[in-house]
């Protein structure tokens, strides 16, 4: 397992009882893992340190099936009000970049370019991704943990920040990060520490079973037929190179009254069936075309979104963008997955 070096957690400890105005940010469109990770670290933070101004700046809006997440009031959309969200990254004397491993990774150039033109702010990278950009002050980047909501977990306790201070909404947050990052507990981050930090989590009251409850039964019913219409309709398999491939755009996202976070988990479902490894799924979005990627065993995703498609992520799951039509998007994503297949 893990081992922090001493001097580093002391770093992060001295830098966050120094300073005052502390932004937490997570990554474009922010998942369990994002929020559970930076609404945790900013809780946290406040209690112990009260009198500090602490904000979560996100690009985006939490998505509605993460919207029963105990985010607390520190939670600033810059899609709701960008002056404020550039306002305080500017303003901010300590900026925590969370589950991200590239500034860019919070995509509105306003944002990035906030982050830049803001010489006086420390910035620390504490996050799961592989190849962290080296332009920040520290860096906790541990690709080999499950998520960002256990990295930050165990800092806490090498921080000594939990007993008094970890609230049964932290531990939620935080548990919650977990289990969706791991498709509960499904991916491959079968380590015994991870249940370890599970049991934790839960002796500090972290509320399992709502969240199972919230990620389980809580579906549109739009959403439970897209899932069909995808499988019937829209699914493409390609046995030969152990495949499948999924296409959305906005009108069929549009006229079902559904948005792209109640896409979530669509790329998952071909990855059930007998032969296929890896899956690619491909949406259409208002400026851009949005691809995920997931596969089983060693296939490594993240090269394929990395070299084609300026993305990134893990091993079994990463993302990427393309400007063109979902049909280009296909292609090349098909081009590709040959070249790296007859390269391994
Ligand atoms: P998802 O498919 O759920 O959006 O993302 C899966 C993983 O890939 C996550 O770890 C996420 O951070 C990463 N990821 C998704 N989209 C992008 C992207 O556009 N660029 C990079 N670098 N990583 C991405
Ligand atoms: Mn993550």
């Amino acid at each position: 397992m893990i081992k922090f070096i001493t001097e580093e957690v002391q770093r992060l400890k001295d830098l966050i009882e120094e300073r005052n105005k502390i932004v937490l940010l997570p990554h474009t469109s922010p998942d369990g893992d994002a929020l559970g990770a930076t609404g945790a670290f900013a809780n946290i933070i406040c209690r112990i340190f009260p009198e500090k101004e602490v904000f979560i700046v996100s690009p985006d809006d939490v998505e509605d099936y993460l919207l029963w997440l105990p985010l607390g009031d520190k939670f600033i959309s810059y899609y709701q009000d960008n002056k404020r969200a550039v306002r305080l990254i500017k303003e901010a004397d300590l900026i925590l970049h969370l589950d991200h491993n590239q500034v860019k990774r919070i995509r509105y150039n306003d944002l990035v370019n906030a982050v830049y033109e803001n010489t006086k702010a420390k910035r620390v990278l504490i996050d799961h991704h592989e190849l962290p950009d080296k332009d920040f002050d520290l860096v906790f980047s541990y690709p080999e943990l499950s998520s960002t909501c256990e990295l930050i977990f165990m800092l806490l306790k090498a921080l000594g920040w939990t007993d008094s201070y970890l609230s049964s909404e932290a531990a939620t947050l935080l548990l919650s990060g977990i289990v969706t990052d791991t498709g509960r507990f499904m991916y491959a981050c079968f380590y015994p520490a991870i249940f370890q930090h599970f049991s934790e989590l839960l002796s500090f009251g972290a509320d399992y079973s709502m969240i199972i409850d919230r990620l389980s039964y809580h579906n549109k019913e739009a959403q439970l037929r897209l899932q069909g219409y995808m499988l019937n309709n829209k699914m493409e398999l390609y046995p030969e190179l152990k495949a499948a491939v999924l296409t959305l755009s906005q009108d069929e996202i549009r006229e079902r009254g559904l948005s792209k976070g109640d896409t979530e988990g669509l790329v998952n479902l071909p990855l059930t069936i007998e032969g296929i490894d890896t899956c690619c799924f491909i949406r259409e979005d208002k400026s851009q075309i949005k691809l995920s990627f997931r596969s089983i065993g060693d296939f490594p995703v993240n090269q394929l979104a990395m070299r084609a498609f300026g993305g990134g992520g893990h091993v079994n799951a990463a993302g990427g963008e393309f400007q063109g039509s979902l049909e280009e998007a296909k292609n090349i994503y098909l081009y590709e997955l040959k070249a790296l297949l007859s390269e391994q």
